[in-house]
């Protein structure tokens, strides 16, 4: 592995971009080559992620574990395309995001990632609907058809009867799907969840778990972030993280 890791840092422009193709070919979404994330902190090296090397297919469905400081989250940023690596390579859905600039980054990142976060981040003066459209106001998205498809998408969480009300008149699990289905709306190559239901109850945070099931078993693709075992058997296989390096990839079931 570590052969190929180098031999793959040392293609050229060209043979970078095969790669790229191949992968997608192959339905790998997400590829990473050694990929590393250091922090200075005054005459000390934080290696948050040290080395990872990660491949996920189109369709699956994925926990990222590790105890707290074990670089999940420096991880997902990376995954999601909110941070640059250091170091490394990382191919998402065949585009080599780790040589992107800022700009390009956020439109790629706008197009295949769809977040969901432990305090669902949604406008507090929206309405459900209109949370749901904003990905695709960005994506330029004619009015029309961002309202027809902000609603069939909360349609698919449940949430048709609640497309007018704004956050503060919605349950957790509620803002939580209202997430979702902003998350789903732009049709992204994966869903990432970072500790989704974090902030939720034991009992909504199973049902936010059965619509991500739900969701898997409609073919999208899910990356889950978490610290909990019981959250993580939810999804099929799980990476374990500890001190920024891939510990253990286990497979649940298939
Ligand atoms: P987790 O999400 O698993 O709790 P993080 O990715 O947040 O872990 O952090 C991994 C390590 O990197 C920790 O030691 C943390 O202190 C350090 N770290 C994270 N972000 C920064 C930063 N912006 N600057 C310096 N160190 C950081
Ligand atoms: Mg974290």
């Amino acid at each position: 592995m570590a052969t190929l890791e180098r031999s793959v840092q040392e293609l050229g422009p060209r043979q970078r971009e095969e790669r790229g193709e191949q992968l997608k070919s192959q339905g790998i979404v997400i590829r990473t080559y050694d990929l590393w994330k250091t922090y200075i902190m005054g005459d000390q090296e934080i290696h948050a992620v040290s080395g990872v090397d990660i491949e996920i297919r189109r369709g699956e469905y994925v926990a990222i574990m590790g105890p707290s400081g074990s670089g999940k989250s420096t991880l997902m940023n990376l995954i999601g395309c909110l941070d640059t690596p250091t170091k490394g390579l990382y191919y998402l859905n065949g585009k080599l995001v780790s040589e992107m600039e800022d700009d390009e980054l956020a439109r790629i990142r706008n197009k295949e990632i769809g977040f969901v976060f432990q305090t669902f981040n949604l406008l507090a003066r929206a309405t459900a609907l209109h949370n749901v459209e904003l990905p695709l106001i960005y994506a330029g998205i004619s009015a029309k058809e961002r309202v027809e498809r902000a609603r069939e998408t909360l349609r698919a969480v449940d949430l048709d009867q609640r497309m007018f009300h704004k956050p503060n008149e919605l349950s957790g699990g509620q803002r939580q799907r209202v997430a979702i289905a902003r998350a789903l709306v732009n049709q992204p190559s994966i869903l990432l969840a970072d500790e989704p239901t974090g902030a939720l109850d034991t009992s909504t945070g199973q049902e936010i778990m059965a619509l991500f099931e739900r969701l898997y078993q409609e073919g999208n693709t899910i990356v889950l972030v978490t610290h909990e075992q019981d959250i993580a058997l939810h999804a099929h296989r799980i990476i374990h993280i500890r001190d920024g390096k891939v510990e253990r990839d286990e497979t649940i079931r298939s």
